[in-house]
């Protein structure tokens, strides 16, 4: 809601799973219906994209393709499932920037 102070991670050396920049944090969550939580590594830009909901198309297809080739889909995500985009990608409800 914005109401809170900004959260402060530090990144470490890692590739964001989205463009590849090295400076990464680690954004971990439990798929639905699954106790086996899934880590993405993510760089600034594109965690602040995923929390807000606004993964661009070429953004929401690569992480879909990662989860894919675990055996997962993208509705299994919170953060990805299908109020949040349609089926090519497009982010149906984005958060504005504060
Ligand atoms: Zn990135």
């Amino acid at each position: 809601m914005g109401e809170g102070d900004p959260l402060i991670v530090r990144t470490d050396r890692r590739r964001c799973a989205v463009c590849h920049h090295q400076g990464a944090v680690r954004y971990v969550t439990f798929p639905l219906h699954s106790r086996r939580p899934i880590e993405m590594e993510l760089c600034s830009e594109h965690l602040r994209a995923l929390v807000a909901r606004r993964l661009g198309v070429h953004s929401f297809e690569q992480l879909r393709r990662q989860l894919v080739a675990l055996g997962l889909d993208v509705n299994e995500v919170f953060l990805l499932h299908e109020a949040f985009y349609d089926g090519q990608g497009r982010a149906l409800q984005p958060a504005g920037e504060v």
